[in-house]
């Protein structure tokens, strides 16, 4: 293969000439930031995953604070979590003062293991964490018991999973909150950009003040009232997000449904040739789930090790396919090994399928002939 064939990344947006339109329209406009597109966003959001109240923020790490915060965690609560994900899926726990305890996933599927969950709590236990990891909704039917049965706050962050369901109900009509984000490499874009979702008016009241300095009436509503008087009655961050960064999530959001297809056949091309070698343990889906098939995560079988790995990962980058790794368990990281009880840890499936996932370019846009290049390129590697 020649180095001029052109890069395949693992993820990339696709923005189109609907899309810049909708934004040119926005910059031409009176309101550039928490006016009607804004809003207008938010109610396509609900409508979509079926929930009443939507706030769009400024990203999915924001979201994922604002959820932390409306469902009340504070110093010295812990709020359970998967270790296989950005670290953003803690961080936000420890922006609170929480801590965060790590569950190990279920082998099969990487999702987060409802009986490891169980273990894992305690009496200061207040929350659990799901992240839909590559986009196949977690076990929301056994979580969401798990979490009545204790009293504790189930949060789904769903920044994998636009459009996924299990069924037949999306995540957000099973968690207390979910989040989202819009970062170019998930299914829409808004640039930087993330969402929360609830059907609790609480929450939503609390995600509302929390991402605007915990001030209590936004800025077209203190227009309208014609007042200059305004309450900060906790303490917020600026978590806003501009109009013309939802102009164009809302623009992308009408294109979901056909990269959502697209994804999908995609991972079944994907599946069919994977799917027969032995050399791979391809994940599987949970039953009753739709995938949204953000991440096609290819898995080597038990008996290769983390060098076939890294030997794959480097010969595909140099047949310049974008391969990545999703994701080194958080605990490992510099920050969490010098914070969090290592001790404590005990997530063999985690640490079993770290060492042997490679993450394949995916995404909306994708062409035969590029899906074909990533197969035979893939196979070359695994030969070499
Ligand atoms: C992308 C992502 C986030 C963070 O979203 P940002 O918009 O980049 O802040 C959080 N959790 C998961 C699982 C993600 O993939």
């Amino acid at each position: 293969m020649s180095v001029r064939d052109s890069y395949i990344p693992y993820a990339r947006q696709s923005v189109d000439q609907h899309d810049i339109d909708a934004v040119v329209a926005v910059l031409q406009s009176n309101w550039l930031t928490t006016g009607p597109y804004v809003a207008e966003f938010e109610r396509a959001m609900c409508e979509q995953m079926k929930v009443t109240y939507g706030t769009a923020v400024s990203s999915g790490t924001a979201a994922l604070h604002c959820a932390v915060h409306a469902v009340g965690i504070s110093h010295g609560d812990e709020v359970i979590v998967s270790p296989i994900t950005f670290a953003a899926s803690a961080n936000c726990i420890l922006y609170q003062g929480g801590t965060p305890v790590f569950a190990d996933v279920d082998y099969e599927t990487m999702l987060i293991s409802p009986q490891s969950v169980k273990n894992a709590i305690t009496e200061r236990t207040k929350a659990v964490i799901a992240v839909d990891y590559a986009g196949q909704p977690c076990d929301y039917v056994q979580l969401r018991q798990i979490c009545d049965d204790h009293n504790l706050a189930l949060i789904g962050d769903c920044a994998h999973s636009l459009g996924a369901s299990l069924y037949g109900k999306t995540p957000a009509q099973y968690a207390d909150c979910t989040t989202y984000s819009f970062h170019p490499v998930k299914h829409i874009t808004s640039g930087e950009g993330g969402l929360v979702l609830t059907d609790n008016p609480e929450f939503a009241q609390r995600i509302k003040l929390f991402r605007n300095h915990g001030i209590d009436a936004d800025h077209m509503q203190r227009e309208k009232e014609g007042a200059w008087m305004y309450r900060m009655v906790e303490l917020g961050y600026n978590y806003r997000i501009s109009d013309f960064q939802c102009a164009l999530a809302t623009s992308q959001l009408k294109k979901l449904e056909g990269w959502l297809q697209r994804r999908a056949q995609i991972a079944a091309r994907y599946d069919e040739v994977f799917g027969t070698i032995d050399d791979f343990d391809l994940l599987t889906t949970i039953s009753g789930g739709v995938h949204a098939h953000h991440l096609y995560v290819l898995r080597l079988a038990p008996k290769h090790h983390a060098d076939k790995r890294q030997q794959m990962f480097d010969a595909l980058r140099q047949l310049r396919i974008g391969v990545n790794v999703h994701y080194i368990p958080i605990y490992h990281h510099l920050y969490y090994k010098k914070n969090v009880n290592q001790a404590a840890l005990h997530c063999p499936n985690a640490e079993a399928a770290f060492e042997r996932i490679l993450s394949l370019p995916m995404y909306g846009t994708m062409t035969d002939a590029q899906v074909e290049r990533v197969i035979d390129a893939v196979l070359d590697s695994l030969a070499r």
